[in-house]
């Protein structure tokens, strides 16, 4: 039995979707638009999750503001199957979906220990932000593991809402894939100052106890006893749905520049997909809030048959770790080569990441309004050398 028909179905209820919603929306007034997602929420922003609601932010206020006008949105449930000839999504309880233009947004799921049964909070969704929350306005102690973007910012939280942390993870530093080795160490320094234990050089490899009575165990032997274990250590795209329709998947949903996928009804976007980017000059794949942003709502527009909408943005993304905060542009690894030139050492600077002396990513360390400026540079392709990159971009 058909159970519903929509002109527009998306699939995952993220910051891309509610994007796609928007300009879906704005494109078409009438048509009907279907969302199917795994979440227990309407589309929320995602970022406070792990800054705002830390502070001053509420619930309330991070709720995606939508004209949900003949927008069908179905929470809890979990598209199992696409059938790309008769163009029917069926979910795991056997209800189908029409549609005409269907939309992959499915970003990704938290990467999971072999260990833990349950009581690990892999750091995702507003559930698990509640999940925390309840449990750090009863309990003191807890446990991060991963030192990237989930375990440095909700470990941050935390400590500012006065709860004792152990953050543990391999690297040699928080961030640091990401910044130059002096910084990730600054980084890192400044946590210990503000009371957090950080456990470089170091891994989970048991997790014992109930409850909120828990024993984490290490590699070295320590054993560390918490209220609360939180986990960020990465994420697994969500491509099953995608390549069991026979779409063309490499490590992410494959999109052109129109954010089609190998099929012509179907397109991607967001955390999952995998994009042709102008400016680096290759395919990627970005995890950030202003892709998802950007990029779900050029998957709208051109869902609703603006042939001529491109993809052709160079995502920002940005993040806060106590009183020290960040925008960035472009590649941030710290395998390229990397020029560094700091107003004031590890207080204010700018990073430049280069590729063979071309400028591939930059870094806005506590530098702000200068994203464009970093955009451009990357644009421009041009060969530069160390001393040629101090004066390309201003401090204020
Ligand atoms: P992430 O930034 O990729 O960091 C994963 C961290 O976990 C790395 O430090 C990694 O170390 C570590 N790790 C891996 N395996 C581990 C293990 N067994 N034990 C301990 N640590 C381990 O991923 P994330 O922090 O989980 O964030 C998830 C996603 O949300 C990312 O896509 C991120 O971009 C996004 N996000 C973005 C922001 C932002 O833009 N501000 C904020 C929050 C989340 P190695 O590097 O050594 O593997």
């Amino acid at each position: 039995m058909m159970d519903n028909s929509f002109k527009y179905l998306i699939i995952g209820g993220g910051m891309t979707a509610s994007a796609a919603i928007c300009s879906l929306r704005e494109a078409d007034k009438d048509s009907a638009i279907g969302l199917i997602t795994a979440e227990s929420h309407q589309p929320y922003d995602r970022p406070p999750l792990s800054k705002g609601l830390w502070k001053d932010s509420t619930v309330e206020e991070i709720k995606r503001n939508i004209d949900y006008s003949n927008v069908d949105i179905f929470l809890n449930r979990f598209a199992q199957k696409i059938d790309t000839n008769r163009k029917v999504v069926t979910d795991s309880e056997g209800r189908t979906y029409r549609y005409e233009k269907l939309l992959l947004a499915t970003g990704g799921s938290p990467r999971q220990l072999p260990f833990g049964n349950g009581h690990i909070i892999y750091y995702r969704t507003l559930s698990d932000y509640e999940r925390l929350r309840q449990l750090a306005a009863k309990h003191d102690k807890f446990v991060v593991i991963g030192g990237g973007f989930i375990g440095a910012e909700v470990a941050a939280a935390l400590a500012i809402n006065g709860k004792r942390v152990t953050m543990v993870f391999p690297d040699k530093g928080i961030c640091a894939r990401l910044f130059p080795a002096g910084l990730s160490q600054y980084i890192t320094d400044t946590y210990r100052e503000k009371g957090v234990e950080v456990l470089t050089d170091e891994e989970v490899i048991r997790l014992s106890g109930n409850d909120t009575d828990l024993k984490v165990v290490t590699m070295s032997g320590r054993e560390i006893r918490a209220n609360g274990v939180v986990a960020g250590i990465g994420i697994e795209v969500n491509t099953e749905l995608a390549e069991s329709a026979g779409l063309s998947v490499d490590n992410g949903i494959v999109v052109d520049k129109n954010l089609r996928t190998s099929n012509k009804d179907i397109y991607a976007a967001g955390d999952v997909a995998v994009f042709y980017d102008p400016f680096l000059e290759k395919y990627r794949r970005v995890e950030h809030e202003d892709n998802a942003l950007t990029m779900g709502g050029v998957a709208g527009t051109a869902m609703a048959g603006d042939e001529e909408t491109e993809y052709n943005h160079s995502p920002m993304f940005y993040s806060d770790m106590f009183d020290m905060g960040y925008e960035a542009v472009g590649e941030l690894n710290s395998d390229l080569e990397m020029v560094e030139n700091w107003q004031e050492k590890y207080k204010k600077g700018i990073v430049y990441y280069l590729k063979e002396g071309k400028v591939r990513g930059v870094l806005l360390w506590n530098v702000w309004d200068q994203v464009s400026n970093a955009r451009n540079l990357i644009a421009e392709n041009a060969t530069f050398t160390p001393q040629m990159l101090k004066d390309q971009i201003p401090f204020d």
